[in-house]
């Protein structure tokens, strides 16, 4: 029988993933290519003070690799980076992967790949599978001036730990999820906090505990009891997600608790300054037990005029106010929508990613795209990621990808791509139910897409899931046998 060679580029949540279940399912022949010195993707990136998962651990993990230790309901960033690298030790990941080399070509040959890597090595595989995430390029803002501060300018992702925040004024740029974990963990352990808003954003309030031992020791004791929260925590984001995608209860409940949450700012300027003008969950909806007091305490400062420049000095706002700061942070986000890019992919009849995304990221059941046969994409475009674990939709698309190896394996096909014609019935119906979507309900956010429509699967998480781990309805594809020439 044949064994496919197979690429996996990214070694974050998604390719660890995926290189778990290709050799759970007796795949040898793969390489995991990846650019940075260390497994974890977005986590190895993100290393700001107060980072946390805002979905619980026990529920944002793999149902392949329960941790009986997580130290929190909701685990500090550095403690998910230390599962991820230790799944892929536990799996014997290492001696798969290549650190410090980025693919940074794929061209399709007729019946696979050609792989350029960083190194200027080309290899030829069968497969490419593609686990580059989304939250990957960091987004900088584009302020006059940025250039001339005198103090230190980083990027939330890109946080310098050589710099001393000890006696330092801090300016945060940006509310999302990051700008509000930031301003909660900086505010008393600096002299002062900045924090620069350009939106306000509904805060989901949430109570983060610590495990026990004694809980621990159980979880360790009987692994099966890790299952208990795992699909505990399922049916409430599955509940939770009919709020996002439908209007109804759901989503006026928790417009209710948001709005009463706000009320906990005692302030009413304040809390005038910190009310949307949208409805919660339009944008990705920021889960905080402490941003709400982080932000009334004396030391912190909520600006909300726009900002205007930077010079040497800090940051000066169009009301023409000079705010002196020390260190700058840009929790400004990313370019979500770059998905592969910057690789250079070439499929089929020369066509290129950046010409087939020319209207901005599409692909069939978001891992396939037509013209691009053998190339599959983890929390690809329009997959289901609004507060939902990305662990849960990796583990169901490595799935459906080992499906589609084991029928190549079996002499099936040679190549396989989804029709073009599929494709446009896919996206057209996820076109027409995002008007029912919350993301569409009059907010700007990294969901949208260049047609102001989100960029995300429009309905339930599990709607989506129980597609991809259904059977591929062979009318969809296009599945070819292998050239002459090369057999
Ligand atoms: P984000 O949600 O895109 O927020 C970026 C923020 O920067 C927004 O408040 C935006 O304002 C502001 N901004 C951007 N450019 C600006 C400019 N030129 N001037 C002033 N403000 C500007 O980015 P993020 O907070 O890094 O979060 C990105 C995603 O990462 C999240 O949505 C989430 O999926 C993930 N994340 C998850 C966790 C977790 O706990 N699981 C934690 C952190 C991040 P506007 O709103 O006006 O555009």
């Amino acid at each position: 029988m044949n064994t496919p060679r197979i690429a996996i580029v990214g070694a974050g949540i998604s390719g660890i993933c995926m290189a778990v279940a290709l050799q759970r399912a007796g795949f040898t022949d793969f390489t995991l290519y990846e650019k940075a010195d260390e497994y974890g993707g977005t986590w190895r990136d993100n290393s700001y003070p107060g980072l946390v998962c805002d979905v619980p651990s026990r529920y944002y993990q793999f149902r392949f690799a329960m941790n009986p230790e997580w130290s929190h309901l909701y685990s500090a960033g550095p403690e998910i980076k230390d599962y991820l690298v230790g799944v892929a030790r536990e799996h014997g990941l290492r001696r798969r992967t290549r650190f410090g080399t980025e693919v940074t070509g794929a061209v399709f040959d007729g019946d696979g790949w050609q792989l350029t890597t960083s190194d200027g090595v080309t290899r030829r595989v069968d497969f490419v599978l593609c686990a580059t995430g989304f939250l990957h390029h960091p987004s900088r803002p584009d302020i006059p001036g940025l250039d001339e501060f005198g103090g230190a300018v980083m990027h939330s992702a890109r946080w310098r730990h050589d710099v001393e925040l000890t006696g330092k004024r801090v300016g945060v740029i940006g509310t999302g999820s990051t700008g509000t974990q930031l301003v909660s963990a900086l505010a008393g352990t600096v002299p002062e906090v900045v924090l620069f808003q350009r939106t306000p954003q509904w805060i989901l309030p949430t109570v983060n505990r610590p495990y026990t031992r004694v809980s621990k020791r159980l979880y360790s004791l009987i692994p099966a009891l890790g299952a208990l929260p795992y699909w505990f925590n399922r049916a409430a984001f599955a509940v939770f997600s009919q709020g996002l995608v439908h209007p109804g209860r759901v989503r006026r409940f928790i417009q209710w608790v948001v709005e009463r949450n706000l009320r906990s700012v005692k302030d009413p300027e304040l809390r005038r300054k910190l009310t949307p003008d949208y409805q919660a969950m339009c944008k990705r909806l920021v889960v905080s037990d402490r941003f709400y007091r982080a932000v009334q305490r004396p030391d912190v400062t909520l600006v909300t005029e726009g900002i205007d420049h930077a010079e040497k000095r800090g940051v000066v706002t169009t009301d023409g106010r000079l705010h002196e700061l020390d260190i700058l942070v840009l929790a400004t986000g990313f370019d979500s929508h770059a998905f592969m890019r910057p690789m250079a992919i070439t499929g089929l009849d020369g066509r290129t990613l950046d010409q087939a995304w020319e209207q901005g990221p599409r692909a069939f059941e978001g891992v396939m795209m037509p013209d691009f046969p053998n190339l599959f994409m983890l929390v690809g475009p329009h997959s289901p990621f609004a507060n939902h674990p990305l662990t849960a939709v990796a583990e169901a698309q490595s799935a459906r990808i080992v499906g589609w190896l084991r029928r190549w394996q079996a002499g099936e096909f040679a190549t396989v791509a989804p029709t073009r014609a599929a494709t446009d019935r896919y996206n057209a119906r996820m076109r027409a139910a995002a008007p029912s979507t919350v993301w569409t309900t009059g907010c700007t956010s990294w969901y949208l897409g260049k047609d102001g429509l989100p960029e995300l699967w429009p309905w339930t998480p599990g709607r989506y899931e129980k597609l991809i781990r259904s059977a591929p309805d062979p009318v969809d594809y296009d599945l070819n046998q292998r050239v002459e020439s090369r057999k």
